[in-house]
């Protein structure tokens, strides 16, 4: 059967309230309107029979790639059997509890219970809530500010949105919430002096986050949320030694750490987790996106031990704990991540992204490390990012009006990729399923270039550059 994607997208305009986009624009049919139809392996099409590389697996979460078949009989076989009961006061279900066993034995040593969302967004909602009752059960009220990070991404509710620090999801909402605060974003191309190693300039955001906590008061600072690697702010892998720098501030002031997995988690960097690629020890971890390669939507709070006995505490003094959702512990979004963690365990993807991941890196870095519109080509397993600049030399932005990296991804749209212009600054970014091959990356990179070139030269005949 054919589809009127005319019509449709017509009744989609009046209806559809669509995220993160230019509502006028959108109604009036200036910007945007793809129906999606189908989607195998790294491929989506749409109801013109266009078929495009995705080469940031939806939004980084399709880890397994589309159209898994087993995935789709996983998720039959649990409706069938139970589409759904809640979790409240100890009722639970197998695929849960399946699930929850073996997310502790995958995790970081210490990690000790899963709190269960549906989004990365309610689950860091979650983390500030659990954070602050955490330090009422202690007898420390006070402690409740939590760092973020400048260029840091933890979701768009009304925490998670604060404590991401980008400014275009605080303006006109009145974010971010007063308690939360931002540190220095650990950007090593933007450090403060050229000729800083990048240990120098990771003991300097070490030195950055303490000013703060000591400016703040000790005693107010609960706990630092960031990601392994920087996302949405720009696909940023962190500076050498970063992370240990950070603990150790962390550790003097009696903080704690939540390391936000959201993008990291289940492979997408080559290890199980970020935290383990660059042994953060977190207390805290946020979990959602490749927990089900999105089939189905689900996330999770892993709590560590030390913070868990203080929460038990906690309901031996004031009862059961004042938190749940509906949807806690959906029968089905566990079915999924089960099947999903038996595919990436079979199929060997996690040592695919090491393998291909590294392929990736180093093919990026040969095609445009020296090209003249690139400032920075990182990144690290299935996660990369070119940063464009006007001045190679001088790290230079463009006119932000020029909107040079939206016309980099349109223009790779016209070869048929989807790779995403980051929110902030000109930086295209690439995070394809885990299942993509050596052939595929080469695929991804060759058409890259001829989007990158295409728009170097309209750049520089219009006189804009
Ligand atoms: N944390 C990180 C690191 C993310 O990248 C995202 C989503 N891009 C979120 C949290 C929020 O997740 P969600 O969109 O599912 O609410």
């Amino acid at each position: 059967m054919t589809i009127d994607t005319k019509k449709l997208l017509e009744i989609d305009r009046n209806t559809v309230f669509h995220a993160s986009t230019h509502l006028k624009q959108y109604a009036q049919g200036e910007v945007g309107g793809r129906i999606i139809t189908g989607a195998q392996g790294i491929r989506i099409q749409d109801s013109e029979g266009v078929e495009l590389i995705d080469a940031f697996a939806g939004l980084y979460c399709v880890n397994i790639g589309y159209g898994r078949t087993e995935m789709a009989e996983a998720i039959y076989e649990q409706a069938k059997k139970l589409a759904y009961y809640h979790t409240y006061v100890g009722h639970t279900n197998e695929a849960l509890i399946e699930l929850s066993d073996r997310i502790i034995k995958m995790a970081p040593a210490g990690m000790s219970k899963v709190y269960y969302g549906m989004s990365g967004s309610d689950a860091n909602e979650t983390q500030l809530k659990l954070v602050w009752y955490y330090n009422n059960a202690r007898g420390l009220p006070q402690k409740k500010k939590v760092i973020s990070r400048d260029r840091g991404y933890h979701g768009s509710s009304i925490a998670s949105g604060s404590m991401t620090g980008l400014p275009l999801f605080h303006a006109h909402f009145d974010l971010p919430l007063e308690r939360i605060k931002h540190t220095i974003a650990p950007v090593y191309y933007r450090r403060p002096d050229d000729n800083m190693s990048e240990l120098e300039f990771s003991r300097y955001c070490a030195a950055k986050l303490e000013e703060m906590i000591l400016a703040e008061g000790p005693d107010t600072v609960a706990a630092m949320i960031g990601e392994p690697v920087l996302g949405t702010g720009g696909i940023v892998p962190p500076p050498e030694g970063y992370w240990t720098e950070i603990r150790k501030v962390l550790d003097k002031y009696d903080i704690l750490l939540i390391a936000d997995e959201v993008v990291c988690g289940f492979g997408r960097l080559g290890a199980d987790f970020g935290s383990l690629y660059y042994d953060m020890k977190p207390d805290l971890m946020t979990v959602a996106k490749g927990l089900t390669s999105a089939y189905q939507p689900l996330s999770g709070v892993i709590v560590g031990e030390k913070v868990w006995s203080v929460l038990e505490q906690g309901t031996d003094q004031w009862g059961a704990i004042g938190h749940g959702y509906t949807y806690s512990g959906h029968p089905m979004g566990a079915a999924s991540a089960l099947c999903n963690l038996d595919i990436i365990e079979r199929e060997g993807l996690v040592a695919n992204a090491r393998d291909v991941g590294a392929y990736l890196q180093q093919r990026m870095q040969d095609t445009f490390a020296e090209h003249p519109l690139v400032g920075e080509s990182r990144g690290v397993g299935l996660l990369h990012a070119l940063e464009f600049s006007s001045n190679k030399a001088r790290r230079e932005h463009f006119d932000p009006n020029l909107k040079v990296g939206p016309q980099i991804a349109a223009a790779c749209l016209e070869q048929g990729l989807i790779a995403r212009a980051m929110p902030h600054g000109d930086i295209l970014g690439f995070a394809p399923p885990l299942v993509v091959t050596k052939g595929e990356v080469d695929d991804i990179v060759e058409r890259t270039l001829r989007a990158v070139n295409k728009v170097t030269d309209k750049l520089v005949r219009s006189g804009e550059w």
